[in-house]
């Protein structure tokens, strides 16, 4: 097969403007400037002029099974406002009236009050039925009465240690369940099936693919939905490559290890491996359960006494890593804020001094670094696994995260060309489904620090733009790097395998477009064709 006639970003060289890329066997095996020489022969060419060909994006962290659980269940992705999320879940609890629970997510704290949605306006829609609707960031619920009833959850009920009930000044609840709180309802909710699992695995692989992504780590895998990826691939139905992370449960210790060598050492095939272990060190800025190393201020900028919440004890999570590492599992850590930051390298340093298995380990998130902490990423190996599309002055940046930060805090955040510039291997993950999975639209963040909706907004910290190269890098060779994919993917260059993503526009040149402008018009695994738009 030949495509011929588009710019090619090889992640390794110069762009070429219009090349041949000639692929045999599901593997690259030239990469050539200009037209085809003449008398070549293949059995398919794809005249590509106009086009852009990268490397297939992988994404070094997201969550497919629950952005294809959220398509298929009450989806608020989208509704713009209170009134548009009220709408949505009354028109869903209508068309699905054999449903016992209404389940879904997607909205977001800025359409809220203080971030924290009413359990009256659910019970006005759907009075009777429990009702549990995830936010977009998946760190908090809105659920009605009823699910408060089915929780158990009265005003007596004492908040736990790795969240909160959102109350009134009278104690009584109001519909917003904090992290760790969300488990009182969520714990009620009948299990999915196994087929409903396998079809959001689906959806969301045809979602990621028709974006251009060809690989990706799934950021948080329990068994069920490691079961639901073991099928998909033993029936051929998984085009992706698929690292899976398995989930630390925060709740058991170090016992819980033997559990995860037995479900990686049960995966099996070619385009799956479950050889990393998420760890969830704390929360989110937007709702105060970040670790941060000194205070929160209130919304109106007073110091409080409180730091947030660290989910594994600092000893443990030393104890944790070091056995993982040893057993040549990779750690991937959730950090937000500066304490966890500086958990995760302290745990990664550790396993380093009790020997060390040299297995890349990655920290995902990284909103808050204290510089100290830049160079020690490149000094430890430890790849920074960042979402570039939260890098900019949203509403919940500047209402929700600004006041409580505090002016110099404010300007450590998403540092991704101080991490560059201190040796660091950045890689792009999206998040899914808390923010979009477009690697277009975070790429275009990284490099403009504004929305490519409101292009004309104030940069956030431009002076931690990074170059499209970085950028686009950060996508493809670096992700690879964190799923151990680097020897085969991540570059259009001879001897790798034909993992692309086309393009629909020049990235390149005088005519080149803004990466969110661009959409993709073909995606390829292995040289097969698993994502075409339609002309
Ligand atoms: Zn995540």
């Amino acid at each position: 097969m030949l495509l011929t006639g588009a710019q090619v970003w090889t992640g390794a060289g110069p762009v070429i403007g219009a090349g041949t890329v000639t692929i045999d066997g599901g593997r690259i095996v030239a990469v050539t400037d200009g037209p085809p020489p003449p008398g070549t022969s293949a059995s398919d060419v794809l005249e590509l002029a106009g086009h852009t060909v990268v490397p297939g994006f992988q994404d070094a962290h997201c969550h497919p099974t629950h952005g294809g659980m959220r398509r298929l269940g009450c989806d608020l992705t989208g509704a713009d406002g209170r009134r548009a999320c009220i709408e949505a879940v009354s028109a869903y609890a209508l068309a699905n009236p054999d449903l016992d629970w209404i389940v879904g997510g997607g909205w977001r704290m800025p359409d809220f009050p203080g971030g924290t949605p009413h359990r009256e306006d659910l019970d006005g829609v759907v009075p009777d039925r429990p009702v549990f609707l995830v936010n977009t960031d998946g760190h908090g619920a809105w659920v009605n009465t009823r699910a408060l009833e089915r929780g158990g959850v009265t005003d007596g009920t004492p908040d736990p240690v790795d969240g909160r009930i959102e109350r009134d000044d009278r104690g009584a609840a109001t519909g917003t369940l904090h992290e760790g709180a969300m488990e009182l309802v969520r714990r009620r909710i009948p299990p999915t099936g196994a087929d409903r699992v396998a079809d959001a695995l689906l959806a969301g692989q045809r979602h990621l693919h028709a974006l251009g992504i060809t690989a990706w780590s799934d950021a948080w895998v329990v068994p069920d939905e490691l079961a639901a990826y073991q099928a998909m691939a033993d029936r051929g139905a998984l085009t992706a490559r698929v690292t899976a992370a398995l989930w630390w449960d925060r709740g058991r210790g170090l016992e819980q290890i033997d559990d995860l060598v037995a479900q990686r050492n049960a995966t099996h095939g070619d385009r799956l491996v479950a050889s990393t272990v998420k760890i969830m060190q704390d929360g989110v800025v937007e709702n105060g359960t970040a670790a941060m190393l000194e205070p929160y201020l209130d919304l109106a900028g007073r110091p409080t006494t409180d730091t947030g919440l660290r989910y594994v004890d600092r000893r443990l999570l030393c104890e944790a890593v070091t056995r993982l590492d040893a057993l040549d599992f990779q750690v991937h850590v959730h950090a937000i804020g500066d304490a966890a930051v500086r958990d995760a390298l302290d745990a990664f340093a550790a396993a380093r001094r009790a020997g060390g298995s040299g297995t890349r380990h990655t920290i995902a998130h990284l909103q808050i670094i204290q510089p100290d902490d830049l160079p020690r990423f490149a000094e430890l190996g430890v790849i920074a696994n960042a979402q570039p599309y939260w890098a900019q002055l949203e509403p919940q940046m500047t209402d929700l995260t600004l006041p409580v930060l505090g002016p110099a805090r404010a300007d450590l955040q998403y540092p991704w060309a101080s991490l560059l510039a201190h040796g660091a291997t950045l890689a792009f993950g999206s998040d899914w489904p808390v923010s979009t999975a477009d690697p277009l639209w975070g790429i275009e963040v990284a490099v403009n620090r504004t929305d490519p909706a409101h292009r004309s907004q104030t940069p956030f910290l431009p002076e931690q733009r990074i170059s499209l190269d970085d950028a686009l890098r950060a996508a493809t060779r670096n992700s690879a790097k964190v799923q151990g994919l680097d020897h085969l993917t991540g570059a259009v260059a001879p001897g790798t395998v034909a993992d692309l993503a086309v393009l629909d526009g020049p990235l390149f040149g005088l005519e080149a477009r803004a990466p969110a402008d661009l959409h993709v018009a073909l995606t390829m695994v292995d040289g097969r064709i698993v994502h075409r738009s339609p002309p």
